[in-house]
């Protein structure tokens, strides 16, 4: 195992670290100043390594190696270079430095497989810029929604001004998408977010299913009142409605295996100390590996919160913003993927993936895998996410290993 190339790794993962928008955390959105610098380092490493690199028109960087003969199909490798607000540094440029690492040998040994390469950094996965998420993965896929170009940011920025000033061209978005013939498929590297490897003692994961997600804005609209005045029994306390529903939201998920639900976001209006709440809003997020179960989860916390509004006199609202179906991992993918990890002797364990990720948008236009890597506590999306280079060395190794693999059935 080269441990030099998981140290290059680590290094550069701190230079990206470096470029962020906020001083003292990185926070770098969609087609920032700090996403330039990015794309600036990203480039220098991918041309010395061989690569033809270019932007496209949502703002990816694309980095192509080409294959040892002409008409050659194409593997996408990649992950994300944008992050969330006071990120942790490995959550999307592991993907992408690791698919580096592995070409870096490639070119080392001037050997070309019978695939071209190409390393992708999204855009946008996370969707902090414009609360919209897999932006650049879904031009590759040819499922972005030109509705989201009038989506302005927290400065009043439309989407449209923010691609073009990043260099891109909002026009061409629709012309992005590839074609799903010439592609072997997309797999990615990134780091688990969560402590099941840990637990296992395992420094890799095979990504088995993405989970599917619904995301709901549900409104209780009740009646501001005089805290001092209104008797208890005369109360339509909205805020007091949606405390019910949260914990029903805990309480159904904990008795489910597989569920989680999150009630992450809680607004009540006036807001005042001295004012009964007249109306509360709430966001709730729902996942699970089936969808059939996370749909019914669903049906019933809708169940739950109309009986609330009903025994406590307040009206409902319940939209529906997002529902995503679980993404399988293509079993051609992942079982080369599980031979890379044996015959690097580790055990080959496959676990789902709670966490949403480029690959989802990917799916739409190709088979897709993901491998995994050992996060330290199970903390992500936040500046304490850890992985050691032991394990990114093993990463580096996996994947060049799946990509022979891959190479010998052409
Ligand atoms: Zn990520």
């Amino acid at each position: 195992m080269d441990q030099a190339e998981a140290g290059i790794v680590m290094d550069r993962i701190e230079i990206l670290a470096g470029f962020s928008e906020q001083p003292g955390r990185l926070t770098r959105r969609f087609a920032s100043s700090a996403m330039r610098q990015a794309h600036e380092a990203v480039r220098t490493w991918a041309c010395a390594a061989g690569m033809d690199v270019r932007q496209d028109s949502i703002g990816n960087l694309i980095a192509r190696y080409e294959a040892n003969r002409a008409g050659a199909k194409t593997l996408i490798l990649g992950s994300h270079l944008d992050t969330v607000r006071d990120a942790g540094k490995y959550d999307g440029p592991l993907g992408i430095l690791v698919a580096l690492a592995c070409v870096e040998r490639l070119h080392a040994r001037k050997e070309f497989l019978p695939f071209a390469i190409e390393i992708i950094a999204f855009a946008d996965e996370e969707g902090l810029r414009y609360h919209t998420a897999y932006l650049g993965s879904k031009v590759v896929a040819g499922c972005f929604d030109t509705g989201y170009l009038a989506l302005e940011d927290e400065e009043g920025i439309p989407m449209a001004e923010a691609i073009r000033a990043f260099g891109g061209d909002p026009e061409a978005l629709l012309f992005e998408k590839r074609n799903a013939g010439d592609l072997l498929g997309y797999c990615e590297v990134h780091i688990e977010q969560g402590p099941v490897l840990e637990s296992q003692n395992l420094p890799v994961g095979i990504v088995s299913a993405i989970a599917g997600q619904s995301r709901i804005a549900a409104n209780f609209d009740g009646e501001a009142g005089h805290a001092g005045t209104l008797p208890m029994n005369r109360r339509r306390d909205a805020l007091c409605a949606a405390a019910e529903l949260i914990l029903a939201v805990e309480s159904l998920a904990r008795d489910r295996t597989g569920l989680v639900a999150t009630v992450g976001r809680i607004s009540a209006e006036p807001g005042a100390t001295n004012v009964v709440p007249g109306r509360a809003s709430l966001s709730l997020d729902v996942r699970h590996q089936e969808d059939r179960l996370r749909e019914d989860a669903v049906q019933r916390l809708r169940q739950k919160a109309e009986e609330i509004c009903s025994a406590r006199r307040i009206s409902l609202g319940w939209r529906v913003l997002q529902e995503d179906g679980t993404v399988s991992c293509a079993p051609s993918l992942a079982g080369k993927l599980a031979q890379a990890i044996e015959a690097l002797g580790h055990r080959a364990f496959y676990l789902p993936s709670g966490a949403g990720h480029d690959a989802v948008a990917l799916a739409k236009l190709t088979q897709v895998g993901m491998l995994f890597v050992r996060c330290k506590g199970g903390i992500s999306h936040n500046p304490a996410e850890s992985v050691i280079p032991e394990d990114v060395a093993l990463a580096i190794e996996a994947l060049e290993h799946f990509l022979t693999l891959l190479a010998s059935e052409i």
